[in-house]
């Protein structure tokens, strides 16, 4: 596969130290050869090429006092991938490991995704290494406010429409909001992600979440089997992570265990969602006070991991939501995963497990949903967001669930039809990866040479 290694040397070379991006890429080129042996077209148009190069990146600086008075300075990014299928769409991401090879994998992967959803949406992704952990409301006020005061000159309803991921929550969705309205006197659907009473659409907190479950349900389906009465891991305890659990409960499962940067809950008897959700939606505070008050629950601080592993992917269990960030799954926590027999893994995170955890699973033959077709939950009910704000209107929280539930279905059908297609049932990985470039492959060779 020369064209992987032509490609990615390629990346190195002209973006140099972006590890997360060329992951990304590997994956999703090493998938594709299948479908360009069959297809010259591809080739042709120099589809790779075109394809792993944004169509534009935006860094800009973004200065704030803090509330000391001191003059701080941030990274602004958005990276408006690819808009062959229609205004870019994608998160922000605000946490200080944020660097443009997080944000260029993260708008990498976003493009496929948001092509499997069906709905018409290109990829985009931003952020920042701004920390809101531990600053006070009026800090992330004023830095939301100077982050829009750039974005805004960029984005639109019809061109380009960020969303929340780590670290960009309801509160900061308010403010950029807010600021973009000031700056141009229009109010319009320019983010999604917003409050229920000005713009929001009902079901889009729950999306990703619900929707990775959704996702595993019918992994699960397909093989006569189901997440009632099982056993689940979950990292994470954020916006992912919670509503995985709630959905978790509502379906028969037990989930056992949550994470944040600092550690791990376990609860074999099952998470205390109405705990968790006032620890970390009301209070943003750390998962210890979790443990203070289950005394059967047990708190272990990420130093005291086991060597080499992530502790959550320890716990014995059959089905795992990995739910916090990219990397969270290695190799030797594949192995441990299907040691302990787990037998399935739908990624509500952005590529958590690393390639190695991927080639473990699908050997293993489990149900593994990669997280571009697992997660997608969450930008499609973003999309559905876009739908109301376009035609002034709101849909029940029964219509967008309804619709939500539709879509991961048909994102699973039809990466499980495109593997058996490309005869390998089975490796959504391959699905999804082929499914969802062609359609984005397609559509650039109509709209030409761009
Ligand atoms: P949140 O900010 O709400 O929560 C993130 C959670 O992950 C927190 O518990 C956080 O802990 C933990 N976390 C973040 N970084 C690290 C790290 N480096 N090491 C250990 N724990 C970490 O984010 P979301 O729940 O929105 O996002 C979680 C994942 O899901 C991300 O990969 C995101 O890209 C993906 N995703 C999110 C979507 C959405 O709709 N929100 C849609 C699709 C994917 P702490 O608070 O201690 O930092």
């Amino acid at each position: 596969m020369t064209y992987v290694h032509d490609t990615i040397e390629y990346l190195m070379r002209s973006s140099p130290a972006q590890a997360d991006f060329y992951q990304a890429a590997e994956e999703v080129l090493t998938s594709l050869q299948p479908l360009l042996e069959r297809d010259p077209r591809y080739r042709q148009a120099n589809i790779i090429q075109r394809m792993v190069e944004p169509e534009r990146q935006i860094l800009f600086r973004v200065a704030w006092v803090d509330d000391d008075g001191e003059v701080q300075v941030n990274k602004g990014y958005r990276v408006e991938f690819n808009s062959a299928l229609g205004p870019y769409k994608g998160g922000l991401r605000f946490h200080p490991s944020v660097t443009a090879g997080v944000i260029k994998f993260l708008g990498f992967e976003q493009i496929f995704k948001n092509a499997l959803t069906g709905l018409p949406i290109g990829g985009g992704k931003g952020g920042s290494d701004f920390d809101p952990k531990g600053r006070s409301d009026t800090e992330v006020m004023r830095f939301c406010q100077a982050f829009m005061s750039e974005l805004y000159r960029h984005i639109g309803p019809t061109v380009d429409v960020p969303a929340g991921d780590i670290g960009v929550g309801a509160r900061e969705i308010g403010y950029l909001f807010g600021q973009y309205k000031r700056l141009t006197g229009r109010y319009e659907g320019v983010l999604t992600g917003k409050g229920l009473a000005w713009g929001g659409s009902l079901g889009r907190t729950e999306a990703t979440g619900y929707g990775t479950v959704y996702f595993a349900q019918n992994m699960l389906a397909d093989r006569g089997e189901s997440l009632e009465g099982r056993t689940c891991t979950v990292s994470g305890s954020g916006n992912v992570a919670i509503y995985t659990i709630e959905k978790l409960y509502e379906v028969g499962a037990i989930p056992v265990s949550c994470s944040d940067s600092g550690g791990m809950i376990h609860d074999p008897r099952g998470i205390d969602l109405e705990l968790l959700k006032q620890i970390k939606e009301v209070e943003r505070g750390r998962l210890v006070r979790y443990a203070e008050e289950h005394a059967e629950a047990t708190y272990t601080p990420i130093e005291d991991y086991p060597t080499g592993h992530n502790g959550v992917w320890t716990i014995p269990c059959e089905a795992a939501f990995p739910s916090a960030t990219q990397n969270e799954v290695n190799a030797a926590d594949a192995a441990e995963l299907l040691r302990n027999g787990c037998v399935c893994v739908s990624e509500g995170a952005n590529m958590p497990s690393s390639a190695e955890a991927i080639s473990r699973f699908l050997a293993a033959g489990i149900a593994y949903g990669p997280a571009k077709a697992a997660n997608a939950g969450g930008v499609a009910t973003s999309q559905l967001e876009m739908s109301q704000n376009a035609s002034m209107s709101q849909w029940t929280f029964e219509e967008v669930d309804g619709r939500l539930q539709r879509i991961m279905a048909d994102i699973h059908r039809t990466a499980r039809d495109t593997a058996d297609e490309f005869g390998e049932p089975g490796n959504l990985v391959l699905g999804a990866n082929i499914a969802g470039f062609r359609k984005v492959a397609d559509a650039m060779i109509d709209q030409g040479v761009l």
